[in-house]
């Protein structure tokens, strides 16, 4: 595969029709720095363009057909999908600089799983019904009808653009309501084939709408305010969230939010070793740190505390920065300038914080077009308490801090101690140890001897300050659904 260097044009989508927006952006490679592509900024026009497309589109067709039609689409869109393989590769490449074989294994193939899981559930998921006695010792018979919420704004982050897009906008059509999507201003590539690929699966017009632009001032909060939309379903920042929850506060809209982490993992003594330090390094190393499921904070106990570090740092040293085509790379660039920034910033704080640096903690040289790029070494850190700034604030690069335990209970309180309650993860061979984590961790999802391995029938969300709401599994369907309950006397 080659990646090409001439920038494309990407432009909004309203009404099945590409349309400018009365401004445009550049976008960069992560690997080089070079503008990739222009993207159509959209105004206000635009967006009010989007919204309309996307109420008429409701209330014409989508949101009146049976639930098998819409199944019956979202099962082609999966296929479309598939054909378009290589191209989502290709598109997911260029924005993110991340491995080919990452996105040819995670990032792709779950798109089109979304589509496939969701028209599953939305055709064998029933809605509740009951028989209730009646004052005069009849029966009545209560049934639920689900309907679609409306018009939901979908915005989403950079860091796997199209896996989280999918996984909102697949549930989303599976319910009947029609979309505007803001995808991220660093990766508008993947967003604009999908409408592609949605057109050509017969989707009909007006039912998927793309907004491009960033967030304050421009596309993102102009679809939170807007009147015409009923739901807003947010991945993002947690800072992101409280400001989109102000700005819908007005219009009464129903949201769901999936936001930060500052995930633990713990690694207890009983675990195999090994095993746990390949754990460590996919969980913290992973698409360069840039998942909000990564691990940034290891609890490890004492007595295996040294072997352990010691390893690890070896593993974070062997990452392999390869272009992102090159079969073996492992390590991938950060998203822009302004996040590598962000991230060198609390590497910095981390040393002024007094931590050992175990391993990277500076930026790799490659004597090529990649010193163009944002690329940070996978970084191993440890010395600190947990009050320091290092292990309660996200960083969101491959950045791990390790720090020793004695007993079980104290393991627990560390994970605990957050404002972020998204995901655990623990490395044991004890399973009664496994159990008591699962009730005594306040975190939307653990992982016990594996980490983001996802069944898309599961809750998933976040505790504290990691979000509002679940979607997964009959979750979504709830959250882009409206329930009517018809109460029937029958004798
Ligand atoms: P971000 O919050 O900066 O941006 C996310 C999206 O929101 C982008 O499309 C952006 O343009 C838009 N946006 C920003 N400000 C807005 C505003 N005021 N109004 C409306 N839209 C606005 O996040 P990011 O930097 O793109 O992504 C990284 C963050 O996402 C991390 O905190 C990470 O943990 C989180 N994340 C969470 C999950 C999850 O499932 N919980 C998954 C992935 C990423």
């Amino acid at each position: 595969m080659t990646l090409t260097d001439t920038p494309t044009v990407l432009r909004n989508v309203v009404a099945g029709e590409p349309v400018d927006g009365g401004g445009w952006f550049d976008k960069r490679s992560p690997v080089t720095g070079r503008i990739t592509a222009i993207v159509a900024e959209a105004d206000q026009t635009t967006v009010d363009a989007a919204v309309s497309a996307a109420r008429t589109a409701l209330h014409g067709s989508w949101g009146r057909t049976d639930e098998r039609e819409r199944a019956a689409v979202l099962r082609r869109i999966a296929d479309e999908l598939d054909r378009r393989f290589d191209d989502l590769v290709a598109a997911e490449l260029a924005d993110t600089g991340k491995p080919l074989d990452q996105a040819r294994t995670l990032d792709v193939p779950r798109a089109a799983a979304n589509f496939r899981a969701f028209a599953d559930l939305v055709t064998s998921t029933p809605t509740p019904s009951f028989t209730t006695a009646t004052a005069g010792g009849g029966r009545a018979l209560n049934y639920a009808v689900r309907k679609p919420a409306g018009v939901v704004a979908i915005i989403v982050p950079w860091n796997l653009p199209l896996l989280l897009l999918t996984w909102k906008l697949a549930p989303a059509l599976a319910c009947g309501n029609t979309v505007v999507v803001k995808p991220s201003e660093e990766t508008p590539s993947s967003a604009t084939l999908l409408g592609e690929i949605l057109a050509a699966a017969g989707l009909p017009d007006g039912v998927f709408n793309l907004v491009h632009g960033f967030g304050p001032g421009s596309a993102g909060e102009r679809l939170t305010r807007h009147p015409g939309v009923e739901a807003v379903t947010f991945t993002g920042a947690s800072a992101t969230g409280r400001s989109i929850a102000a700005a819908a506060a007005d219009g009464v809209k129903t949201l769901s939010f999936e936001l930060g982490g500052k995930n633990a993992g713990l690694v207890f003594a009983d675990t195999d070793l090994d095993a746990a330090v390949e754990g460590a390094v996919r969980s913290s190393f992973t698409n360069g740190g840039q998942v909000c499921l990564c691990t940034e904070r290891l609890y490890v106990e004492r007595s295996i505390f040294d072997e352990f570090t010691a390893k690890l740092a070896r593993r974070a040293g062997e990452q392999v920065f390869g272009r992102p085509t090159e079969p073996g790379t492992t390590a991938m660039p950060l998203i822009s300038e302004q996040h590598r920034g962000k991230v060198l910033g609390h590497f910095e704080l981390a040393r002024a914080e007094g931590a050992t640096v175990l391993a990277g903690g500076d930026v790799p040289s490659f004597g090529d077009e990649r010193d163009g790029g944002w690329y940070v070494r996978p970084t191993v850190l440890t010395g600190l308490t947990a009050d320091a700034r290092t292990n309660r604030e996200e960083i969101f690069g491959p950045v791990c801090h390790v720090a020793p335990f004695d007993s079980e209970d104290e393991a627990f309180a560390l994970a605990n101690d957050s404002d972020y309650g998204l995901a655990a993860t623990v490395w044991t061979r004890d399973v009664g140890r496994a159990h008591r984590a699962g009730a005594a961790l306040d975190v939307g999802l653990m992982w016990v001897n594996t980490w983001f391995l996802r069944d898309l029938r599961t809750p998933f969300g976040g505790m504290k300050a990691s979000g509002v709401g679940r979607e997964g599994g009959t979750h979504s369907l709830d959250f882009y659904s409206e329930y009517t309950n018809v109460c029937v006397e029958v004798s």
